[in-house]
This record gives C-alpha cells, sequence and structure tokens, in this order.
C-alpha cells in the first residue's frame, strides 16, 4: 500500500471492515473481494480523435460495487489496473506505477481546486512488472505495476449511450437514461423496459449535463489543465474529469500545447480546442439521445447554443481571474490583450495571475497621451509579474504591450474595490499547480524507494490556493525537455 487516501475514506463513509490495514490491502489489490461485492467491468463505445472506434469498454477497470454516504451520495468504487476484463481487447489489463502515481495525484489536486473529478481512494503495487514504452540500453524496461481504486457517484460516460445507439438497442439506451437521470435528480426514478420516456425530464438533463460539461472545460482553462484525450469515452455524463492518462498542466502559457505525443501532428486535444471539442462531444451525445427523443428540434436547440454559452462563461471566468466582478461588453479588449500578453514571451501563467493581485488598482494619475504615459504603470506591472517571466525580464519589444495592458487594467478596475478584487483573484488563481515535473520527480524518487517528495506533493495540493514555497515555484530549468516532464504518449 503505498496511500489511502483518509479524507475521501470518511467522506464517503465506508463500513468499519475497510478500518483494517490488511483487509484493505486484500480487497484494494483485487486479491480478495470486500464483503457484499459482485465485480463487474462495463461496456461503452466512443469516438476517438474525431472517429466513430465502435465498442471499448472497461479494459483494465474492474468495478467492485457501489456504496452509500451518509449523506446518500451513491459512490462506486473501482480497480484500474487489476488485470483484463472482457473489454481488454489485445492489451493486459495492468497499469504501471508512473501512470498510477499520475491519475492518484492529478484526481485529487483537481477536487481540491473545487474541479469537477473522479477521486482516488487508494494507491497500491502489485509485485507484478508491466512493460509499457519505456526503455533502457535498447531494450525495453519493466516497470512496477499498481492499482488505483478510484471513486465517483457513476462511472457513466457518453461513450455509453453512443454505443446503445449504434447497436441500433432502443430499450438499453433508454434504460441508461433512466439510470442516469435517478443518479443526478433527486428521487429513484422507477423503471419499466417499455415505459415511455419522460421526454422534458431527459431534455431538461441534458441540458444540465451540457452545463456542467462546458463549465468544467472553462474551470481547466482557468487552472491551466490540458485532459490530452477528450475522446468521448473519456467524457463523464456525471460532468466529472475523467480519465487521467497524457494530460498536463501549462507551465508557460501556450494555447497550442498538447501533452499528448500521439496527438503531437494533429493537436486536437491541444489547450485553446478543449472548450470547442467538448462541444463537438456533446453533440455525439445528443446524436445518441435523439434515437429515442422525438423531440430533434429541442435537442437542436440545445447544442446550437452550445458555443455562445461557452464563451460566455469563458469571459466571465477570464473576468474573475483579473478580480472583475461581472463581464461587460468593453471588457474584450483587456482579455484579448491579456491572451497576446501572455504569449509574448515565455511566461508563467500561474505565476502570473498570482501576482497580478499585486499591481494596484489606484496608481497616480499619468499624463495621458503624453510621450511617458503610463511608464508608472508599466514599470509596477514588470515588478509584480517579474518572477512569471523566464527570461527573467520584460523583453525591450513587449514594453509597448504591457504598457497598453497596464493602462486600459487601471481603467477597467475604476471601482472596484481593492478588497472584493483580491477575493475573487484568489478564488479563482490557484498559487499551486501539479506542474508535470513535479510529479516526474515524485514518480522518480518511488521508483527509488523513496516516498517523501510523493507525500509532500499530496499535502501541498490539497491547500492549492495557498503559496506552497518552493513547489508553486516555475518550472526549473532541467525539467524544459526532461523525459515525462513535458509530453507523454497514451500507452502507459
Ligand atoms: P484511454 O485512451 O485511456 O481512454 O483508453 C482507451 C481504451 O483502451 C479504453 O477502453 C481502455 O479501457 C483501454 N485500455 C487502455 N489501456 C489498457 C490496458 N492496459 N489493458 C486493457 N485495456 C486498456
Ligand atoms: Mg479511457
Ligand atoms: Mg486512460
Amino acid at each position: 500500500m503505498i496511500h489511502w487516501n483518509t479524507e475521501l475514506a470518511d467522506e464517503i463513509g465506508l463500513p468499519t471492515a475497510w478500518q483494517d490495514p490488511e483487509n484493505r490491502l486484500q480487497w484494494l489489490s483485487g486479491n480478495a473481494l470486500p464483503p457484499g461485492s459482485q465485480p463487474y467491468a462495463m461496456c461503452y463505445g466512443g469516438h476517438q480523435f474525431g472517429q466513430w472506434a465502435g465498442q471499448l469498454g472497461d479494459g483494465r477497470v474492474i468495478n467492485l460495487g457501489d456504496v452509500s454516504a451518509r449523506d446518500g451520495q451513491n459512490w462506486t468504487l473501482q480497480l484500474k489496473g487489476a488485470g483484463p476484463t472482457a473489454y481488454s481487447r489485445f492489451a493486459d489489463g495492468r497499469a504501471v506505477l508512473r501512470s498510477s502515481v499520475r491519475e492518484y495525484l492529478c484526481s485529487e489536486a483537481m477536487a481540491c481546486l473545487g474541479i469537477p473529478t473522479t477521486r482516488a481512494l487508494s494507491l497500491v503495487l502489485t509485485g507484478d512488472s508491466v512493460v509499457r514504452d519505456v526503455f533502457y540500453d535498447g531494450n525495453p524496461a519493466p516497470e512496477q505495476g499498481a492499482i488505483v481504486c478510484r471513486a465517483a457517484p457513476s462511472f457513466l460516460r457518453f461513450g455509453h449511450f453512443e454505443l446503445a445507439a449504434s447497436l441500433g438497442d432502443s430499450a438499453m439506451l433508454k434504460q441508461l437514461i433512466h439510470y442516469a437521470l435517478s443518479n443526478t435528480s433527486t428521487g429513484h426514478v422507477p423503471f419499466t423496459p417499455d415505459s415511455d420516456l419522460d421526454v422534458s425530464a431527459v431534455l431538461a438533463w441534458f441540458e444540465t449535463l451540457c452545463e456542467q460539461t462546458l463549465k468544467l472545460a472553462v474551470d481547466w482553462a482557468r487552472v491551466g489543465f490540458v485532459h490530452g484525450v477528450l475522446n468521448t469515452d473519456n467524457m463523464s455524463a456525471m460532468g466529472l474529469t475523467i480519465d487521467y492518462g497524457p494530460y498536463g498542466w501549462l507551465d508557460a502559457y501556450d494555447p497550442s500545447w498538447t501533452p499528448n505525443t500521439t496527438d503531437a501532428g494533429q493537436r486536437r486535444y491541444r489547450f485553446e480546442n478543449q472548450g470547442r471539442i467538448v462541444q463537438w462531444n456533446l453533440y455525439q451525445l445528443a446524436n445518441a439521445l435523439a434515437v429515442v427523443i422525438p423531440d430533434h428540434e429541442a435537442l437542436q436547440s440545445i447544442v446550437e447554443s452550445l458555443s455562445s454559452r461557452y464563451e460566455s462563461l469563458y469571459q466571465q471566468m477570464m473576468c474573475h481571474k483579473l478580480g472583475l466582478e461581472e463581464f461587460e461588453p468593453r471588457h474584450q479588449g483587456i482579455i484579448k490583450m491579456l491572451e497576446n500578453l501572455l504569449q509574448s514571451q515565455e511566461t508563467d501563467m500561474t505565476i502570473f495571475f498570482d501576482r497580478l493581485k499585486q499591481f494596484s488598482v489606484n496608481g497616480p494619475q499619468e499624463n495621458e497621451g503624453t510621450a511617458d504615459s503610463g511608464s508608472q504603470a508599466v514599470t509596477e506591472l514588470q515588478h509584480c509579474v517579474n518572477d512569471a517571466l523566464y527570461d527573467g525580464k520584460v523583453l525591450d519589444d513587449n514594453l509597448p504591450l504591457y504598457r497598453q495592458f497596464a493602462l486600459e487594467y487601471r481603467s477597467v478596475l475604476k471601482g472596484t474595490s481593492q478588497e472584493r478584487r483580491h477575493q475573487l483573484m484568489s478564488s479563482s488563481n490557484p498559487a499551486f499547480i501539479l506542474r508535470n515535473y513535479l510529479v516526474q520527480q515524485a514518480i522518480e524518487s518511488l521508483d527509488g524507494g523513496d516516498q517523501q517528495p510523493f507525500d509532500e506533493l499530496f499535502q501541498a495540493l490539497r491547500s492549492p490556493y495557498r503559496d506552497q514555497g518552493t513547489l508553486s515555484a516555475k518550472r526549473p530549468e532541467w525539467a524544459r525537455n526532461h523525459p515525462g516532464c513535458t509530453a507523454l504518449s497514451c500507452s502507459s
């Protein structure tokens, strides 16, 4: 047992038998079944990189069953990496320590940022060695096998609905929809196979899921997270972040960055494209629902509103990052200016926003229109955000951009209280993110038998809106091209 997530265990309220560490080890390593468990793997399909891929399913996930928390919340527990299932196809059903640590830490980091996600309850070593795409002296280097126990209210995916629709199995599709409704609305919705669907309830559910999914993508943009494989089989029907594979976090702000080496050419799942991609995915879900929802016009009007809705959620989020209460059309300019500024030279996104807090709302009056207009503002701005610049200073060519931004920022901030601005900025701009190189360091240390860096990260990620000292610093130069610190393959 490498880690047991006590806080999550308490939240779920597991039966007392789970307090015994020996029981836990047996159950979470898949060596014995917890009392009452009837394990199963789920069947789903999906669109991978824009193409219908047919049936996929839980290839390396075994569900143990469901637990009811004290507050009535349902939790499904599942083991990832415990061996082959009926849906493993050509693969082995295993997971390596490297990818398991990445999933474990990142899903908890996401939860602590307040972003909807599947959770991680435990991380165990299997004692088996597993071969992936890691080589030593030209030979495949076996890695340690590991299992993460994941928890979520439900692991239902867009791909579940798509598979039923593709098979033309209306009865199964209806049953899935009933299941989704009973998991998300308050009461249980009674189901009989040939009962008619309550179309308005289904449309309301779909509309809610659209809103949750758009908000999720906006949250990823807020914290600089790139999922890496936004295929429809990796889209949660509960609006959760699910499947932590070749994900990554932006150090320098680069909208075209993708952490997935499999996607290096097309860059379909790059940072700036995630909003459009989740919309495309919601279209695929709507197509599946259309098989049993006669009111196609209603579905159509929901999906047609997605792009403008995403845009306004994004703008509102950017305003909060800047400390502005409510988006107004006149703020469009400053948001664009900011995006340009962040790309003008290598700029750490997280540190930039964190330090921008210190820029004063009410600078001294400057002689507008004169040659030195804005020189005081630009000096102050540089001073505030200097830590975020990988070059160590604002490059001369970019000074006009900084000057323009500094003046415009002061101008739009006029009338905003300093206190409220700080509140908004502190709650939308994390001071700690799970940088790729930090996780890589924790993995390399664990591999060498030292768990301390892992434990320190697990502590730090619990309070991401507070400064975490050296763990909050920008990526060190050695990590720029270090294996595992930048892009990763899908295959781990
Ligand atoms: P992913 O790209 O992680 O979403 O995986 C796509 C599909 O491949 C899913 O159906 C997975 O269950 C399956 N898969 C990934 N890795 C393995 C593995 N090691 N063994 C069996 N199935 C796998
Ligand atoms: Mg997946
Ligand atoms: Mg995966």
